[in-house]
């Protein structure tokens, strides 16, 4: 009897730690690309800044593009302009149009190099590709 009784909380303790682990899959960082088979794309459309890199992930249940933009020459000043970003699925419709803002904004009056995400309201479907351009102006 005294033997049974050993094993009661350890066995207690790995139950907890599973159902932890279960109860926590929704916050584990998917990389899409990787997992999903979502590709992306950098179109080159400014010859001032660029997108150096981007990549997409699904954290807590909501889908976030990521990455940097640089200037294509070492210039004074803040980077302007924004990022486009266009989801298309397998079947080549869009389904998910973004217009993002890089930052930081005035806290680095200077930087060379500036981050930008933006949020997708569902999950592209694997063979998705998404488009990512960075450009100054306004669309005409
Ligand atoms: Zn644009």
């Amino acid at each position: 009897m005294s033997n049974r009784n050993i094993y009661t909380l350890p066995t207690l303790l790995i139950v907890a730690v599973m159902t932890m682990f279960a109860s926590g899959c929704s916050t584990i960082d998917h990389n899409l690309t990787q997992e999903k088979g979502v590709k992306i794309k950098i179109l080159d459309v400014s010859n001032s800044i660029y997108v150096s890199s981007a990549n997409v992930h699904e954290k807590n249940n909501k889908v976030v593009i990521s990455g940097f933009i640089k200037k294509t020459s070492p210039s004074s000043g803040r980077i302007r302009g924004h990022v486009d970003i266009n989801v298309i699925d397998p079947d080549g419709k869009i389904i998910a149009e973004k217009t993002v803002l890089p930052y930081p904004g005035n806290s680095q009056p200077n930087a060379r190099i500036s981050r930008f995400s933006a949020f997708l309201d569902m999950t592209p479907p694997p063979g998705s590709v998404v488009l990512v351009a960075a450009h100054k102006g306004s669309h005409s």
